[in-house]
């Protein structure tokens, strides 16, 4: 049997970082098997789901490189088949009708609170007579539908991540609301646990992976699964991300949606290689950095951790600095090249000169933004740092530059033949009677402003093609 997988995302927000995580381990897992990677949009809860997150969220996982199989489900428009699922329910006497209203509920839970009982539903009206029914209906009182949940049931699986899994029925809160409140003719709307199962058959879902905040959902769904009749799929719980402090990562940290990282300047191909290994561990042998094709070659369940994973910034930094270096020329400058446009900066039109930059500044990158800040003194003239100023007083660095600037002025440099570059500068130390490294750091301080900064040939050589390394040069005699 082929696996068919799905993510099942809610659109009340934007593309969360654990949403992501578990789409990855989806779609590695899917990709390995040869099978599908299918997507649910579950938008029951009318109020709080928003077309917009839809497409967040479709965008964010495309944007991480992560492709689906067929048209996307839309659960508001299965609604029919979750409520006959209800009814069958009903008519079975696998679930019943309850009529209790929110402060009987309140005074129920206010009692097991005063005597130390966990909360639960007391499953008051399991076994009401039709006169009670009657009753209730006359006091024009609406009704919840309750899954009956057997105190005595004994629900196990295997699950892939974390093996052999028991709960018990009453560990699971009494008999489980299954559709909201509504006359006692109808059926209200039905409620995720119920409807997930009825999607997840529909789908010829063969593999739930999620997260293990769901564990709890997946001792109730399997006794819904039984009493439907449906086959059961295999069940894989994806550890928590968590914080550095070991919490669940959550709003107060700051980033959590695909967007923040996205905006902070990290790449695709980074943070979908991070998400892989928040979680999963590498086989021997196999280096950190890797594609999602490179994953699913070997991606099992074997190698996911139980324990919860710490998300590692460090670790996020490196990998995205690995991505920037891996690419070409014109790749990067095809990213760099909007984020300068954006600080208002005119571009040379030279294309080589422009990769020739990018080609320069590549190696030094951690963040895309990184190649903002660095390129600034290609575009502008930068100010002097006062490290910079400092080095222009010492000993023989000014006669130095003098030297360098008379020769320029009596013969620009072209920036391309690097032998007289480098002859322009044996000569310069020669005359001022210094080691070339201070001309070198005197150098780069006239040229950048301040004292780091990549390869000084290659810069002074963008600069002199540009024509303007002779001013910041005289600017500093
Ligand atoms: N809509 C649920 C969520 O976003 C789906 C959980 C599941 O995979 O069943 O948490």
């Amino acid at each position: 049997m082929s696996v068919r997988v799905r993510l099942a995302p809610s659109p009340t927000g934007t593309l969360h970082i654990g949403t992501a995580r578990t789409a990855v381990f989806n779609w590695l897992y899917a990709r390995h098997q040869g099978g599908s990677f299918l997507l649910r949009i579950e938008d029951t809860d009318k109020e709080r789901s928003k077309p917009e997150f839809t497409q967040n969220i479709l965008e964010g996982l495309q944007w991480l490189g992560i492709d689906w199989d067929e048209e996307p489900v839309i659960q508001s428009e299965q609604v029919e088949k979750h409520r006959a699922a209800i009814q069958t329910l009903l008519d079975q006497g696998l679930a019943y009708r309850c009529y209790a209203n929110e402060e009987e509920l309140d005074a129920m839970r206010e009692a097991q609170k005063a005597s130390n009982q966990a909360p639960r539903y007391d499953n008051r009206h399991r076994h009401l007579t039709p006169e009670q029914e009657a009753a209730f209906q006359a006091e024009g009182r609406e009704a919840v539908i309750r899954f009956r949940i057997d105190d005595q049931a004994e629900i196990r699986w295997t699950d892939l991540v974390r093996g052999p899994m028991s709960w018990r029925g009453a560990d699971l809160g009494g008999d489980m609301v299954v559709a909201r409140r509504a006359p006692a003719d109808q059926i209200g709307d039905p409620l995720y646990n119920l409807v997930v199962v009825v999607d997840d058959a529909a789908m010829a879902i063969t593999h739930v992976i999620r997260g293990e905040d769901h564990i709890a959902n997946t001792a109730k769904q399997l006794l819904l699964y039984q009493a439907l009749d449906l086959p059961l799929p295999t069940f894989a719980h994806a550890p928590l991300i968590l914080n550095g402090e070991g919490r669940k990562l959550s709003k107060r940290d700051g980033v959590t949606s695909i967007n923040d990282f996205r905006s902070m300047g990290y790449t695709a191909e980074a943070i979908a290689n991070y998400m892989t290994l928040l979680g999963w561990s590498v086989p021997e042998g196999m280096e950190e950095r890797f594609t999602l094709q490179q994953a699913a070659e070997v991606f099992s369940f074997d190698r996911v951790n139980k324990a919860g994973a710490r998300f590692d910034w460090d670790k996020l930094n490196w990998l995205n600095a690995q991505v920037l270096h891996e690419l070409s020329p014109e790749a990067l400058l095809n990213s760099l090249e909007p984020l300068w446009t954006e600080q208002g900066w005119t571009l040379p039109a030279d294309q080589s000169w422009r990769l020739d930059l990018a080609e320069l500044l590549g190696p030094s990158l951690t963040l895309l933004k990184d190649g903002i800040e660095q390129a600034a003194p290609f575009f502008n003239e930068p100010p002097l740092e006062s490290d910079a100023q400092q080095q222009l007083s010492v000993d023989g660095a000014c006669d130095a530059l003098k030297a360098l600037h008379a020769a320029l002025e009596a013969e620009p440099w072209d920036g391309v033949d690097m032998a007289r570059g480098q002859q322009l500068l044996g000569d310069a130390v020669k005359a001022a009677g210094v080691k070339k490294g201070v001309l070198m750091k005197t150098l780069r301080a006239a040229l950048l402003g301040r004292l780091q900064g990549p390869d000084l040939m290659t810069t002074w050589g963008l600069l002199a093609r540009l024509g303007c390394d002779r001013q910041r040069l005289s600017r500093c005699l």
